[in-house]
C-alpha cells in the first residue's frame, strides 16, 4: 500500500495535511490541548451547552438505545423531543436522525429520484453534496447565493423534470453568510419546487429557525434540517416538515431505518438544553455585534472567516495563535476554495477575550 504513503507525502508538501489534536477537558471556551490551556475560538458549541449534563437523564433512560427506531429503539423521549423541535421550527412534524450528515444524505437521496432535478448552492455542506451524489436525480450546482442564475436555470430546465428540489445551507458553514431565503422561498412557489434548508448553523444562533429572521413560515414544500451537535450542545439531528414527510422517511429513508437510534440520555439532555437557549442566544447576539464592530469582518452569524492567500499562510497564522494560547484552526482546500481562519464566537466569550484575540491576530497578519 505504498501509494497511500505517497499521497500523504504529497498532502504534507502542499500544506494540506490534517491531523487530530486531543482535548483533555470538556468542550468549552477554555480547553486543554496537549497539556496547555487555550482560549477556544473554533467550536460550534455556540451557546456553551456541550459540557452540560444531567445525571437524571442517564438514570432514567440509560446511555444505550439498543436498536433502531423501527425495531425497539423508539423511546417516549424521542417523540417528546421531536414534538418540541417541530414546535420550534413551526412545522407539523419532525424526525430525529443520528447525525446531520446522515439526515442530509438520507433526505435528499430518498426524495430526489431519477427524472427529478436538484439545484444546489456551490458552497453547500459536504453532507448535502453527498446526498446529491447518492441521488439518481439530475444535479445542477448554481453559483453561491446567485438567485438570478438559479431562476434562469429553473425557467429553462424545470419543465423537463418531474420533481424539483432547491437545496441550500441557511447559514453557510465556512463563510457565515445567510442564503437569500426570501427569494428562494418565492422561487420554490413560482417553479413548484421543494426547498430543502440545512439550518445547522442557524438553529439557536440566528433564532430558533433562520426563517424567523425573514418572517417566513415553512409550508408543505419546505423541509428544514437542523443539528443537535452545534448550538443545542448534544448530538444528532432532525428533519422538519409535514407529517407525510416523516411518515415517508420512516418507511423509505435508509439512514433513518438502518442505524441505531439516538441514545435516550442524549435526547433527554437536549430537551434540558433547549430551555437554556433563549437567554444564551441573546448573549451570543451581543458578542456577534461586538466582534463585527471590532474586526470589520462581515458576517451575519457566529462564524467569522478571516481569509488569507495560501494554505501555508493559514497554517502559519493558526500556529502563531496557537503559540499565543488561542485555538483557531486553519481551514484549507478541499474544505474551502480559499484558505482561512474560521473564527467562531460563543455566548460565553467576554469582550476582553475577543479583543485579546483580535490584537494577537493583527500582530501576526502578513503585510
Ligand atoms: C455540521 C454540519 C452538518 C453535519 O451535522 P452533524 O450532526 O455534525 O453530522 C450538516 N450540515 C452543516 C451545514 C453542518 O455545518
Amino acid at each position: 500500500m505504498d501509494w497511500i504513503e505517497e499521497e500523504l507525502r504529497k498532502l504534507r508538501e502542499m500544506g494540506l495535511y490534517r491531523e487530530l489534536r486531543s482535548l483533555s477537558t470538556p468542550q468549552g471556551k477554555k480547553i486543554v490541548v496537549n497539556g496547555r490551556e487555550f482560549l477556544n475560538f473554533s467550536s460550534n458549541d455556540y451557546l456553551g451547552l456541550a459540557k452540560n449534563y444531567s445525571c437524571e437523564c442517564f438514570k432514567q433512560w440509560g446511555a444505550g438505545s439498543g436498536a433502531s427506531r423501527l425495531v425497539c429503539g423508539n423511546f417516549k423521549i424521542h417523540e417528546k423531543l421531536e414534538n418540541r423541535l417541530a414546535e420550534l421550527k413551526k412545522t407539523e412534524s419532525s424526525l430525529l436522525f443520528s447525525s446531520g450528515y446522515m439526515a442530509n444524505v438520507g433526505v435528499i437521496s430518498t426524495l430526489a429520484k431519477e427524472g427529478d432535478l436538484i439545484l444546489s448552492d456551490e458552497l453547500n455542506h459536504a453532507s448535502l453534496i453527498d446526498g446529491c451524489r447518492l441521488s439518481k436525480a439530475r444535479k445542477i450546482v448554481y453559483p453561491h447565493c446567485d438567485t438570478e442564475t438559479l431562476e434562469l436555470i429553473l425557467s429553462k430546465e424545470r419543465k423537463k423534470h418531474r420533481h424539483c428540489f432547491i437545496v441550500t445551507d441557511t447559514v453557510f458553514s465556512m463563510d457565515g453568510d445567510i442564503a437569500p431565503l426570501e427569494k428562494l422561498f418565492r422561487l420554490k412557489d413560482e417553479y413548484d419546487a421543494v426547498l430543502i434548508l440545512d439550518d445547522a448553523h442557524g438553529t439557536g444562533v440566528i433564532g430558533w429557525s433562520t426563517l424567523d429572521l425573514f418572517g417566513l413560515k415553512p409550508d408543505e414544500k419546505t423541509i428544514i434540517i437542523g443539528t443537535l451537535g452545534k448550538a443545542l450542545g448534544t448530538f444528532g439531528a432532525f428533519v422538519c416538515g409535514t407529517n407525510t414527510l416523516s411518515e415517508y422517511l420512516i418507511n423509505r429513508c435508509r439512514t433513518f431505518i438502518f442505524t441505531t437510534s439516538l441514545p435516550p440520555a442524549i435526547v433527554c439532555q437536549t430537551l434540558k438544553n433547549i430551555e437554556k437557549v433563549p437567554e444564551k442566544m441573546k448573549r451570543l447576539q451581543k458578542n456577534i455585534n461586538f466582534f463585527k464592530e471590532l474586526t470589520g469582518i462581515s458576517s451575519q452569524s457566529a462564524i467569522f472567516p478571516l481569509l488569507v492567500e495560501t494554505p501555508e499562510e493559514a497554517v502559519k497564522l493558526s500556529q502563531k495563535l496557537y503559540q499565543n494560547g488561542f485555538f483557531v484552526p486553519a481551514i484549507r482546500p478541499p474544505t474551502v476554495k480559499q484558505s482561512r481562519l474560521r473564527i467562531t464566537l460563543t455566548s460565553e466569550h467576554t469582550e476582553e477575550e475577543m479583543k485579546l484575540l483580535w490584537n494577537t491576530i493583527k500582530n501576526h497578519l502578513p503585510g
